[in-house]
């Protein structure tokens, strides 16, 4: 597939809509996103503990709401959310008005910025987001292009294998209902040696991972090294 091509079709309408559908409640902790709100602050000590984000460029690919992308921009990050879903988007922008900080949002693919913009950030995160992606590789390789020679990017994602099918759709979707049901497809979850995989073929070095485990008795989250279900991933582009 050409470039020009991926940027156009690297999209799920259907995944898109799902998310537009829930925006009004993004910034609510006990909605839908209540998770998400959860993850932030390990997600973004993780982040923060390898590149130092204050005073760095920082692109969020899939930022939806601007959860992690407003919290980088108050550690003082220049930061830039994309995504391609319009509410969540809008949503992300308000937010602005009630936090005031400063995030430029923009309705763009990771594909497309890629080609206007290669080698600008510091940072680039992608969380959450290539489980709902037709093409992981193309985001992947979208994501390596952003980032500056000696940049981060980071990934966070789904495994997958009979673990994670119980607890990431059985047990959150139909269980405990922390998400819709319909959130996740297991079929799109990707295991971390695929991921490493698409990172290497990008031309990224593959730094560390880190697990996320949910505790449903105490309800709390921690990173740790069990990846067996959710999972971050730090790579490097090379100096
Ligand atoms: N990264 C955010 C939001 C995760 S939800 C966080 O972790 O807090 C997944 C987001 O990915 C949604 O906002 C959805 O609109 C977006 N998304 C899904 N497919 C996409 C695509 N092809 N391009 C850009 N964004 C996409």
């Amino acid at each position: 597939m050409s470039t020009a091509a991926e940027a156009s079709s690297n999209v799920d309408p259907a995944e898109l809509a799902k998310f537009g559908a829930l925006a009004a409640r993004w910034w609510d902790p006990h909605s839908e996103f209540k998770p998400l709100h959860e993850i932030n602050p390990l997600r973004l000590n993780w982040i923060d503990k390898h590149i130092g984000l204050a005073g760095k460029r920082v692109i969020d690919i899939g930022c939806g709401g601007g959860i992690l992308a407003e919290s980088m921009a108050a550690r003082g990050a220049d930061v830039t959310g994309i995504d391609l879903s319009e509410k969540p988007l809008k949503v992300a922008q308000l937010h602005l008005l009630e936090s005031g900080h400063r995030v430029d949002y923009r309705l763009i693919s990771a594909e497309e910025i890629a080609q206007q913009q290669p080698g600008t950030f510091d940072c680039v995160t992608c969380m959450e987001m290539l489980e709902h992606v037709p093409e992981p590789p193309s985001t992947v390789r979208a994501a390596a292009a952003l980032a500056k020679p000696g940049g981060w990017v980071f990934f966070s994602t789904l495994n997958r294998n009979p673990k994670s099918f119980l607890l990431a759709i059985v047990g959150a979707e139909y269980v405990l209902n922390l998400l819709p049901k319909g959130t996740h497809e297991y079929r799109r979850f990707i295991t971390p040696a695929e991921l490493a995989a698409m990172a290497r073929d990008a031309g990224l070095t593959v730094t560390e991972f880190t697990g996320m485990t949910y505790n449903p008795f105490s309800k709390i989250y921690a990173l740790n090294n069990d990846v067996s279900v959710n999972y971050i991933v730090a790579c490097r582009k090379p100096a």
